[in-house]
């Protein structure tokens, strides 16, 4: 038998870092003298980066997961609701919009209700009531229902710098997770290649039997140490800059949007996220499109008097990922393992999903690691594809005529695997057997959304005889007026509900 695996060493303190940490540490806790002990080391001269505000669904179940209470997340995190995506500006750049909600259309699993729709564009509006609940800003759930539940599927808004924090005091706190504030200088490799020790600056060296890479950009173990190349996607997804700023809200009062809205440019998009106390807003753009002061510029455009005085933090990166995610004894998660633009705030959901994956495959002994890379690759591998295809989804059926967009439409930049897609959606849309994989990230309905929020028409009637079910079809429709009606009635507001929620909590 190998060695055994009793030491786990996380380096970076960052969303992924302390992520990670949290979700290893929750799921191996023990109070036995041989439970595994997890040690995070991160700089305190090299900063995090700073950005990354929403989230995916999944988050919901990790904070569970990891015994922190929501209201201490929202409390700590200034955080609000998130249930979906709105996209303005993305088809014809008049102002059109669409919704890329997180409840699931109504039926969902029975019947497709595309076939049977008014208009397609409409889709999300006759098979879901949360787009009318975001309209009106309303929160997910009323008072009188428990936390992590909802009448509508949600995620959260957080405050990046935040929420890290206040995984790093639970960790610390609850969790038995070791901390080091110190600055990693290098590896030392055993004659097998794997990571036998990290040299600190000022505590010198460290051994563990598993190393997790969440160092960022630099990718100083995986990708410097190790060696593994970054593959480059940007020949798919052309961003390259942000530029961020934190905008104050004009007063104590001001509504709290309830959803990303994602606003495209001639270039590039903004996003804009309401957290309680502030909106994160930024613009995502290509350096080889659009210059940074006319970035800057459509930024300021957009804010209008909300941005005066304020500044704006470039941002660079490169989109991409490793061509392998977990080598030897090291594994990497977050930055270092790869980014693409966040447009559907995939890079937390990914930080969950490979500590999860770490955290339950994590092998007793050295001897098993090497399955377990493999298998972890093999998946990682899977959903980076699926990332990429999902997201330049929402760039190729643009019918935006600006170089940019048109580049985006240009076929020769659209993967294989996407447009096999769009060719099998062409005649039927896509159905939910195309994402029955058990690693599957987003679900069908995601792409119903967005392919028929952006006006892609299948040609039902090549098979008309398949939709045979309009009465049901319309009795699920009229249903969702019903929902629809009512949740907008009975929902408060967004703001107000997150205050007294609160506020409650704190009189228990
Ligand atoms: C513009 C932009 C917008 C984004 N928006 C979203 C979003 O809305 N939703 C989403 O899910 N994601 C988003 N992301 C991604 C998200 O920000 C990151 O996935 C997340 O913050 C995790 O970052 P990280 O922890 O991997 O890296 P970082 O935050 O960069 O942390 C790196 C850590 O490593 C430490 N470190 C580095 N080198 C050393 C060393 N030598 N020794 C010790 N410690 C070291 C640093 O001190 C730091 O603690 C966005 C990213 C960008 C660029």
């Amino acid at each position: 038998m190998g060695k055994s695996i009793k030491k786990v060493m996380i380096v970076g303190g960052g969303t992924a870092g302390w992520l990670t940490a949290a979700i290893i540490a929750a799921h191996h806790k023990s109070d036995k003298p041989d439970r595994l002990q997890v040690t995070l080391v991160e700089s305190s001269d090299i900063p995090t980066i700073g950005v990354g505000e929403g989230t995916w669904p999944t988050l919901k179940n990790t904070v569970q997961q990891i015994g922190i209470k929501e209201h201490d997340l929202f409390e700590h995190c200034h955080a609000g609701f998130k249930q979906g995506g709105k996209f303005i500006d993305w088809v014809h750049g008049n102002g059109d919009f669409y919704y890329h909600p997180f409840t699931v259309p109504l039926g969902y699993g029975r019947l497709d209700l595309a076939p049977y729709v008014s208009e397609i564009e409409n889709y999300a509006v006759e098979s879901n009531f949360q787009q009318h609940v975001c309209e009106a800003g309303l929160a997910p759930r009323t008072l009188s229902e428990s936390e992590f539940t909802g009448q509508c599927n949600y995620a959260y808004h957080l405050d990046a710098g935040a929420f890290g924090d206040l995984l790093k005091q639970f960790c610390k706190k609850e969790l038995g997770v070791e901390h080091i504030v110190d600055t990693v200088e290098g590896a030392t490799l055993s004659s097998d290649g794997n990571i036998e020790s990290v040299t600190l600056n000022e505590r010198g060296e460290i051994a563990a039997d598993l190393f997790v890479d969440c160092t960022g950009f630099a990718s100083l173990l995986l990708g410097k140490e190790l060696c593994v190349p970054f593959v480059e996607k940007d020949d798919v997804l052309f961003n390259d800059r942000a530029l961020a700023m934190q905008v104050p809200y004009e007063s104590s009062d001001s509504p709290v949007a309830c959803h990303t809205i994602a606003t495209a440019q001639n270039v590039g998009w903004i996003w804009d996220i309401g957290l309680t106390h502030r909106r994160g807003v930024g613009h995502v753009y290509s350096s080889d499109f659009l210059k940074d002061d006319e970035a800057e510029q459509n930024l300021r455009n957009y804010l209008g008097p909300a941005a005066e005085g304020l500044d704006a933090r470039q941002i660079r990166f490169g989109s991409g990922h490793r061509a392998e995610f977990w080598k030897k004894n090291c594994v990497a998660v977050g930055l270092s393992a790869g980014f693409v633009e966040p447009l559907e705030a995939t890079a937390i959901m990914l930080v969950e999903i490979s500590a999860r994956h770490i955290a339950e495959n994590l092998p007793p002994t050295q001897d098993v690691m090497p399955i377990t890379a493999k298998r972890f690759n093999q998946q990682m591998h899977y959903r980076w594809r699926r990332i990429i295809d999902f997201l330049k989804l929402h760039y190729t059926l643009t019918k935006r005529s600006e170089p940019y967009w048109q580049a985006h439409v240009d076929e020769n930049t659209v993967p294989e695997s996407l447009k096999e897609d769009l060719a099998m959606w062409s005649g039927r849309g896509p159905i939910r057997s195309d994402f029955d994989s058990a690693i599957e990230l987003f679900p069908a309905a995601s792409y119903q959304y967005v392919i028929y929020g952006m006006g892609f028409k299948p040609d039902f009637s090549l098979q008309s005889y398949l939709y045979s079910e309009r009465d049901q079809a319309q009795r699920i429709i009229q249903r969702n007026q019903q929902l629809t009606q009512q949740m907008t009635q009975s929902l408060p507001p967004h703001r107000q509900y997150i205050e007294q929620w609160l506020a409650s909590s704190h009189q228990v």
